[in-house]
């Protein structure tokens, strides 16, 4: 059976690896001829709406996916009229749309900082206005990684609004949102994934840290989570799987703040926080993303080993391969990306049954 990606970064290329051991084979559309799914994966360079790549792509696939959500929804529309595509293309566009996003967050009950849609300078001053400061002007598209962000701390700097509106405008039609600055005491996500019968797995709550708006470090379980945090985090993510009639893993971005989880955002694929379920949860997000979008069933999101696992990004530079090598009870992913500053080359997770232990060995892993 052949998987069909659109996008071929480290996501697609840790699908890819996930599958083999199922007999699961990989093909995956992108535009860059670097992209470093091709390492272990059937490559087609090409752009997101070339039909004839896209025929290419799902022929004789079992299903289409995709690794990042900044693929042309139009991409996906395409395909489900070629193909089977999960998650469904509904999906893809409101996790390209913040203000989408939180829509449907609040729709369904799930507590979001006060947000506000602007389109032009006049609507944003309002915005402003309405959700008070300080707040964070994001673009309302194609924002990742704190990039498309401007925070503002006095609603009544009108110069500074408007240079926002100015830089984040630039090369940007999408709109933008207004979002209260939550002070929150730390991040949080929750990996959830449901099958195509209905049926639905929760992973452990991971804590995240981020570092110039990077992922730099995910920790699992969150220390010192308790069952009513994990609870609420599950029913939240299953109220939107529900809602979306989801099938594969989806990742949801959480505040915790006085004991309340509020959204922040969603992407509707297997996500960063949850790379340290490959050798720290008994079926790793890669694998199970496959299993659903395959129509196979679920696998254990439970913790493995001893019940704690620390990943961290290696961003910029990877260190020396003979140093993490060394290091005891270090798993080693390496993308065989490009070095650059601030690109995700790699991730190094460490499992074991020590809160403390398993940090101090992950911070050694960094250099
Ligand atoms: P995002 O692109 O929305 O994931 O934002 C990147 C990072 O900026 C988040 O991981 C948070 O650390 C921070 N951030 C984003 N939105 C807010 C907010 N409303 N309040 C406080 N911090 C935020």
């Amino acid at each position: 059976m052949i998987t069909a990606v659109l996008g071929g970064g480290q996501l697609a290329r840790m699908l890819a690896l996930a599958g083999a051991p199922l007999g699961l084979r990989t093909r995956f559309l992108d535009p860059s001829p670097d992209a470093v799914a091709g390492h272990v994966a059937e490559r087609i360079t090409a752009h997101y709406d070339d039909e004839r790549a896209l025929q290419q792509l799902a022929e004789g696939a079992s299903v289409c996916t995709f690794e990042f959500e900044n693929v042309p929804v139009a991409a996906t529309e395409w395909l489900t009229a070629h193909a089977t595509v999960r998650p469904h293309p509904r999906a893809l566009a409101i996790g390209q749309d913040r203000w989408a996003e939180k829509t449907m967050f609040r729709r369904l009950g799930i507590g979001t900082a006060k947000t506000a849609p602007a389109a032009t300078v006049t609507e944003l001053h309002q915005a402003v206005h309405e959700v008070g400061a300080p707040c964070i002007v994001k673009t309302r598209r194609l924002g990742y990684d704190g990039r498309g962000q401007v925070r503002l701390r006095d609603p009544r700097d009108t110069a500074a609004i408007e240079r926002a509106f100015a830089e984040l405008t630039a090369g940007n039609d999408g709109g933008l949102v207004v979002e209260a600055l939550v002070p929150f005491d730390r991040e949080l996500s929750v990996l959830a994934v449901r099958s195509t019968t209905g049926e639905t797995a929760c992973y452990p709550l991971v804590q995240n840290e981020h570092e110039g708006g990077i992922l730099r470090r995910s920790r699992a379980p969150a220390p010192g989570l308790t069952d009513d945090v994990q609870r609420r985090a599950e029913r939240l993510a299953t109220a939107v799987l529900q809602e979306l009639d989801y099938v594969g893993v989806l990742a949801i971005e959480l505040f915790e703040v006085g004991g309340t989880l509020l959204a922040n955002e969603m992407a509707p694929r297997v996500h960063n926080s949850g790379h340290w379920t490959i050798e720290g949860a008994v079926c790793s997000q890669f694998e199970n993303h496959l299993r659903a979008v395959h129509g196979l069933p679920l696998g254990d999101p439970s913790m493995a080993g001893g019940g704690v696992a620390t990943m961290v990004n290696l961003i910029g530079a990877m260190p020396a391969r003979e140093h993490l090598l060394k290091l005891p009870g270090v798993h080693l992913h390496d993308y065989g990306k490009a070095a650059r500053p601030g690109r995700k080359l790699g991730h190094a997770t460490v499992v074991g049954s020590d809160r403390d232990e398993v940090d101090a060995l992950a911070a050694r892993a960094l250099g």
